[in-house]
């Protein structure tokens, strides 16, 4: 298939999800795009262009489906190299058992991690990555520079989200104490690297977002001073909120309040914060959260194998809260793609509480690019085809063995095996052509990666 990036692709002859705000569909279409844009898109084929122009590269799509590219709103690259561990334990013991092998990571090895986590998932279609990044031990380099690299390198669109955790074991939190920063460290930390690295242009590859990791592993002056920090400096909020019922206990131990009740009395709820997971929602936390337009990064597969719960989805979505999808970090979701979400997020909504309004395939989709985009502050930009928007787009092959006897092509893509993806675009600029990477070795990304886990786990004593 021939490539798109810079002047003008015309993609043809494929059916189109749009996820415009009135859910346009194309059964067979063409998509006209120019520069980093979209110029057009509409059903048949697309006009010729006007005489004297030069010729457009043309992309016969037949057999695929287009599509916004997946948009992640929640991840830690870093567990890249902590796969299938714990295998067995809830979030809290999960946590203790892994954050002593955490606290040795250096630049390195979140090279390589964020090199591999960000490999298997613009191999699935995402074209927007985010990563939270909140264990920073002393001496360890440039973390934050080290995945912005790699970013580059896949030539993803990226969110780095500067974590940070200032309260130890002997605060009452619950890392423990050498695996976390102090308050004013952490605050100047992430304030040089908004400073450095945010680029709020329209079409930016680069934001970073302020992210203090949990409240349980957080003090509520770094909570309140994040959130005064991120809004003086024009940035987004994200956490971890409601995950698990242990951090409900925590919160009603420890601040007689549930954790959301706890997370607005210090300033962290509003249209530029999101949160992940969820899980443990009161009516009235899903009120708060539609009242101040806090969006929410639902990771079905991670609140499985920590043993979590179903968020509400279904719920969320009626109060118009906004909601993405995220993979999460690959030491509770070890197949670290998103396009299996989708399909993860419909199931599991069909064996929850709510099941009489459980998610449709196209609701799916839309959590996992349109949601995703206004959970990140850029639906202007992307989430959707449409003229004037970034030409962020997959073409998903769906006349294979896996898929060409579902006709409709949303559910072939939700419902079905993981699709292969034919092409994916970053601005108009391939990513993934025929299945592979551009521009980076998947091979040498995988060997480096299982050298820098062996050598975690060595310093570790695994
Ligand atoms: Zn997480």
């Amino acid at each position: 298939m021939r490539s798109a990036g810079g002047g003008r692709t015309v993609i043809e002859n494929c059916a189109i999800a749009t996820m415009d705000a009135a859910d346009t569909e194309h059964a067979v279409g063409h998509v006209v795009i120019e520069g980093d844009r979209i110029a057009s898109l509409g059903p048949g084929p697309a006009p010729r262009e006007p005489a004297g122009d030069p010729p457009s590269r043309r992309i016969d799509a037949a057999g695929h489906l287009a599509t916004p590219g997946l948009v992640n709103t929640h991840h830690h690259f870093y567990q890249w190299l902590t796969r299938g561990l714990a295998q067995n334990a809830n979030l809290f013991d999960w946590l203790v058992s892994l954050y002593p092998v955490w606290a040795r990571i250096d630049e390195p090895m979140l090279h390589a991690a964020a090199r591999g986590s960000l490999a298997m998932m613009v191999r699935g279609g995402v074209t927007t990555a985010m990563d939270h990044h909140y264990v920073f031990p002393r001496g360890a380099g440039d973390l934050l520079g080290a995945e912005i690299r790699a970013a580059r390198e896949l030539g993803v669109r990226f969110t780095a989200a500067r974590g940070s955790m200032d309260r130890g074991a002997a605060d009452g939190g619950l890392p423990p104490d050498f695996a976390v920063e102090s308050t004013e460290g952490a605050l100047r930390a992430t304030e040089e690297a908004v400073l450095a690295h945010h680029d709020p242009s329209f079409g930016s590859l680069l934001h970073v977002a302020v992210a203090p990791c949990s409240p349980f592993s957080v003090s509520t002056e770094l909570l309140r001073d994040a959130a005064t920090l991120a809004r003086r400096l024009g940035v987004r909020l994200h956490t971890h909120g409601s995950e698990t019922v242990e951090e409900e206990k925590y919160c009603h131990e420890r601040y007689d309040m549930s954790p959301t009740a706890y997370l607005e009395s210090t300033g962290w709820l509003g249209d530029d914060v999101w949160m992940a997971h969820c899980v443990h929602m009161t009516d009235e936390d899903l009120a708060a959260f539609a009242r101040t337009g806090t969006g929410v990064a639902h990771c079905p597969s991670s609140n499985a194998r920590l043993g979590a719960g179903i968020a509400r989805v279904p719920d969320m979505l009626a109060a118009g809260i906004p909601v993405g999808l995220g993979v999460d970090g690959t030491a509770s979701n070890e197949a670290g793609e998103l396009h299996t979400e989708l399909r993860n997020a419909l199931l599991v909504s069909r064996l929850g509480p709510h099941r009489a309004r459980a998610l449709t395939a196209r609701q799916a989709l839309r959590l996992g690019t349109h949601g995703g985009a206004r959970v990140l502050g850029r639906e202007r930009e992307i989430g959707s085809l449409e003229p004037g928007k970034l030409a962020d787009l997959v073409l998903w092959r769906l006349d294979g063995l896996g898929h060409s006897t579902i006709e409709d092509p949303v559910a072939a893509l939700v419902f079905g095996a993981p699709a292969p993806v034919t092409l994916s675009l970053v601005g108009g600029v391939p990513v993934v052509e025929d299945g592979r990477l551009r521009g980076v070795d998947e091979e040498d990304i995988a060997r480096t990666a299982r050298a820098e886990a062996r050598r975690l786990a060595r310093l570790a004593d695994l």
